[in-house]
């Protein structure tokens, strides 16, 4: 890893701890009545712990569902240039692809809207990991050039790409 890298994870890290959404550590475990999402020590995932202990979770919604029912996203992916014109339904499979192993592994990345905005595409997310993946995607399979930028005080991220030929 060099030092831009470096740089650039201690970002994603440090902002993480900012997140208006981030709830108070919950004691003991919880479950969301909207995604089924569970809470578990400090993290919400989607196994389901054994029966016993569910019986005496809390009933807490998580943030992404907070995140969604606000229209509040933590970021957002802007896709441009000419070659997102000519393969539209690659890239926009690529985006579901990522956001299907992102999801899995975590349980609050999600899509929050997927859309045009002229010849843009404009993708938001509940979680800036899923949105800074998608970069990295995108350039993997595309190439073109992806750039990100992180919110200063607040928690959030751009990312835009972009492709012309
Ligand atoms: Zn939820």
């Amino acid at each position: 890893m060099d030092k831009f890298q470096q740089s650039q994870k201690d970002k994603l890290f440090k902002s993480s701890t900012h997140d208006p959404y981030k709830l108070p550590r919950v004691e003991g475990s919880a479950i969301c009545p909207q995604c089924s999402a569970v809470y578990q020590a400090g993290n919400w995932t989607w196994k389901h712990p054994e029966s016993t202990v569910i019986h005496d979770a809390h009933t807490v919604t998580c943030p992404a569902c907070r995140r969604i029912e606000d229209q509040m996203p933590a970021a957002t992916v802007t896709l441009s240039g000419n070659f997102l014109l000519k393969h539209r339904n690659e890239i926009i499979h690529l985006i579901e692809n990522t956001e299907k192993k992102e999801n899995a592994e975590h349980a609050l990345e999600r899509i929050i809207h997927l859309g045009d905005s002229a010849a843009d595409l404009i993708v938001t997310t509940t979680g800036i990991h899923l949105a800074n993946r998608l970069g990295h995607a995108l350039e993997a399979a595309f190439k073109g050039k992806a750039d990100y930028q992180y919110g200063d005080d607040t928690y959030g991220l751009s990312v835009n790409w972009t492709r012309d030929e």
